[in-house]
């Protein structure tokens, strides 16, 4: 792969704390966790902040906290990672998919409702792309409802809504640090809450269902510990932490960057006819995690360009593929083509152009360049510009 998709960026500032942390003599759980908590907390307005093994085991810890469980539905988006569903599959309980949006592939409060019945007991939103969905409207559905509002922002780390950031916008906000994701701990996740009871949960549960963690004995000088739930080992560990609160400071940065190379995107672009970005909705920070646009040429199909891209070296991708499509969803709940036509439509159009910090201009005109070479039925692709690793 001569340009990923999605890439890390990691500095000699992040390999000193990495390598400082390995030197402090906590290698687990330790005051770095800690520590990366209360600044995910203060960065992103959350009194309640536990950080986890990574976002999928957040994401489960947060349906472990609110009860849901067998004979309960959760409402989540039809286009996201297989992990926004999953979550909800691994308590018991029935995933129920929303349509969404074409123009943003976001779920609106318009179709969440529609997925609604008397058995829901919370609605999963996700930010595709790293754009906030319409939170003032969904919170107050939730609330009408009943049910509790949970973002999936693993892509969305670093947004902001109406000037309040991303972590501060539902009842409970998981976060990723996957290192394709806006900020990186190597594995790691988080989940941010305004609830204490749903904190003190979240933290037995990444601890096997323990009542009291390591440190927590050590101070107490006591040997005994009660496991009161069945948990799980969710827990992040010192090193990843110091690598987090590194990558924190540097995360705005990022964004900007990200807005930056998205625009050079569409003005390249703009003048292309079968290319179009998804809509940008007002009053918001863009995180720009991914750079989706939705394909439409007479001369080449989406394929036929994602496998004339790949060839040229080029990590173009596609998300996502609607979570009920998967042969899971399908055996486990009977799910069947044909219940979100606009998601579907979409998953047929959409392409992932590389975006990330430390991507060129000149590379983004390459990729730009390949794209129309592929898509006016080209075979012939410029040479990559010197430099691209
Ligand atoms: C990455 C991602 C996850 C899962 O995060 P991991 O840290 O890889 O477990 C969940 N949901 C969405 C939308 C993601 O992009």
């Amino acid at each position: 792969m001569i340009i990923p998709y999605g890439r890390h960026n990691l500095s000699s500032d992040d390999e000193q704390a990495v390598i400082k942390a390995l030197r402090s003599g906590w290698l687990t759980t330790g005051p770095l966790v800690t520590a990366f908590e209360l600044e995910l907390g203060k960065r992103f307005n959350a009194p309640h902040v536990a950080a986890l093994s990574n976002g999928t085991a957040a994401l489960h810890a947060a349906m472990f906290a609110l009860g849901i469980g067998p004979g309960d539905e959760v409402v989540t988006p039809s286009i996201s990672f297989a992990a926004t569903a999953n979550c909800v599959a691994y308590v018991g309980a029935k995933p129920v998919f929303a349509e969404v949006d074409p123009d943003t592939l976001l779920v609106t409060p318009e179709t969440v409702e529609q997925a609604i019945t008397p058995n829901t007991r919370a609605i999963i939103v996700m930010d595709y792309g790293g754009q906030p969905c319409e939170y003032d409207l969904l919170a107050s559905l939730a609330s009408k409802r009943g049910v509790a509002l949970i973002a999936d922002a693993c892509h969305s780390v670093g947004a902001e809504y109406k000037g309040r950031p991303v972590g501060s916008l539902a009842d409970v906000t998981v976060f990723s640090f996957h290192p394709v994701k806006n900020m990186t701990t190597c594995e790691g996740g988080a989940v941010l809450t305004a609830n204490a009871d749903w904190e003190a949960r979240i933290r037995m549960f990444r601890n096997h269902g323990i009542d009291s963690d390591f440190r927590q004995r050590e101070k107490a000088v006591s040997y005994d510990y009660d496991m009161v739930d069945l948990g799980f080992n969710y827990r992040l560990s010192d090193l990843h932490s110091a690598l987090g609160i590194s990558q924190l400071s540097k995360l705005d940065s990022w964004v900007e960057e990200r807005n930056r190379l998205d625009s050079q995107y569409n003005n390249i672009l703009a003048d292309v006819p079968w290319v179009t970005p998804l809509s940008d909705l007002e009053e918001r920070l863009h995180a720009r995690h991914l750079k989706v646009v939705r394909i439409d040429s007479k001369d080449a199909s989406r394929d036929r360009i994602f496998h004339d891209l790949r060839k040229v070296g080029l990590g173009v991708n596609v998300h996502y593929k609607p979570i009920y499509l998967h042969t899971y969803y399908k055996k486990a709940y009977g799910y069947e083509p044909g219940l979100c036509p606009l998601a579907e439509e979409a998953y047929s159009k959409i392409l992932t152009l590389p975006l990330f910090p430390g991507l060129t201009s000149q590379q983004v005109e390459y990729v730009c360049e390949c794209l129309i070479a592929a898509g006016e039925g080209h075979s012939v692709f410029p040479a990559a510009p010197s430099g691209s690793n």
